[in-house]
């Protein structure tokens, strides 16, 4: 019997079995696909601190990013840019790669080509049903990590709940000139939400948009544009696309399991980014699981530590991303044109930007501080739509 089976090979997933296996576990990581990383949909952006405290990160980094370039809907544009960089672009495959090669190092086992159909527990075991190659076979485990991305349907299966809020991506790797980084904004693109332009390698670029529905039209429109502004030499790209969840699951822990990272919704609600924060629930996640398999307490009970926890941590970011995301998607082309001019023109950006505990990655407090800064003109604009 496993300590721990982890479903998916992602890197919340990866992570979670690297370190368990490095504390003498016996952990296994079962995935669908026969390579690890394969059919991702995925940026990349992660920031200055996720890199810097996942390490491993560094053996993908593509690109360093010191800023954007913002257009509003009108198109007229802005750069937001610091000395150094805020943020590194990830090839993500492979970063995936390179997480799960380290925990193979640790010692974890992996099984490719291997997807889990399904999970049960009773009192003594957690037990996943799987399949590789058309062959059904199960396997025994002390806990079952659920780290299987944003579609799995797992967690509900055991009744753990579905996402109560999400938002479908696409994307398409193009051909490109183009150096900065570039947020665009407005109905047009991504209503409610946005598009990105993000160089990656040397004459690449990922362009790519969230859209809560006719992600396909919306993406297809997004390339012809950047087509014609002569951004990127063709609209015909191989088209990829992914869900988001902006909502956490309602509950992440049960007996014998564990959910994290995209599974669990541990998103942020503002960017739709999830690396940092699924790997930050990972080592919460690893913690609570290396005294649990320990103390051979795997009980609903134990494990509901690591969702007190993570919840700790997440909770205020969360709640106050979920609020601003919610106000963002209100707004009306001419209020955020409005906005837009504001911030432009603003000495108050440069302040909010440079000061010391400015934040890729923790978004409540810039938010909070901007709304306090840029006064009452802002409530006004978010809370009446227009
Ligand atoms: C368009 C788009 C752009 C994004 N850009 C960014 C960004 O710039 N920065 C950022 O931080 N985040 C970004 N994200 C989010 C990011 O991709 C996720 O937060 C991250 O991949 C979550 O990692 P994970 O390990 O939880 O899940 P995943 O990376 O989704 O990994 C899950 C793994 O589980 C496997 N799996 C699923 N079901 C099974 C099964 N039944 N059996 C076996 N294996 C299974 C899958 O094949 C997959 O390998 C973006 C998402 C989208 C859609």
């Amino acid at each position: 019997m496993y300590d721990a089976i982890v479903v998916g090979a992602g890197p919340t997933g990866s992570h979670v079995a690297g370190e368990l296996a490095n504390q003498g576990h016996r952990v296994v990581v079962l995935e669908q696909h026969d390579k690890i990383g394969k059919k991702g949909c995925c940026t990349g952006i992660v920031g200055r601190e996720c890199v810097e405290r996942f390490p491993v990160a560094r053996l993908a980094v593509a690109r360093e990013a010191m800023g954007a370039r913002f257009f509003s809907p009108s198109s007229a544009s802005f750069t937001l840019q610091k000395d150094s960089a805020q943020a590194y672009i990830l090839d993500r495959q492979a970063f995936d790669e390179a997480m799960a090669a380290n925990a193979q190092k640790l010692g974890a086992e992996y099984l490719l080509s291997t997807k889990a159909k399904g999970v049960t527990v009773d009192g003594g075991k957690a037990r996943v049903e799987a399949e590789s190659e058309g062959q059904p076979f199960v396997l025994d485990g002390k806990v079952v990590v659920m780290a299987s991305g944003f579609a799995s349907g797992l967690p509900d299966s055991l009744g753990l709940g579905k996402f109560g809020d999400f938002v479908m991506g696409a994307q398409a790797e193009v051909e490109t000139k183009m150096e900065e980084v570039e947020v665009y904004l407005g109905s047009r693109f991504s209503p409610g939400f946005f598009a990105w332009l993000v160089p990656t390698r040397q004459g690449q670029a990922l362009a790519g948009l969230l859209a809560r529905r006719d992600t396909k039209a919306y993406i297809e429109a997004f390339l012809r544009y950047l087509k014609y502004q002569g951004k990127i030499a063709s609209p015909q790209a191989p088209l990829r696309f992914g869900g988001v969840p902006l909502k956490p699951l309602r509950h992440t822990s049960g007996n014998r399991v564990i959910v994290i990272g995209d599974a669990a919704g541990q998103v942020k609600p503002t960017t739709g980014g999830g690396i940092y924060y699924g790997l930050l629930s990972a080592d919460i996640a690893v913690d609570v699981l290396d005294q649990a398999i320990t103390g051979n307490d795997c009980s609903a009970r134990a494990l509901s530590e690591y969702e007190r926890r993570w919840e700790k941590l997440l909770a205020r970011e969360l709640r106050i991303g979920r609020w601003a995301r919610r106000a963002f998607e209100r707004l009306s082309d001419r209020r955020m044109e409005r906005l837009f001019r504001m911030v432009q023109d603003s000495p108050t950006t440069d302040s909010l930007l440079n000061a010391p505990d400015f934040s890729f990655d923790w978004h409540s407090r810039l938010i909070l501080r901007a709304l306090w800064r840029f006064g009452p003109r802002v409530v006004v604009s978010l809370v009446w739509p227009g």
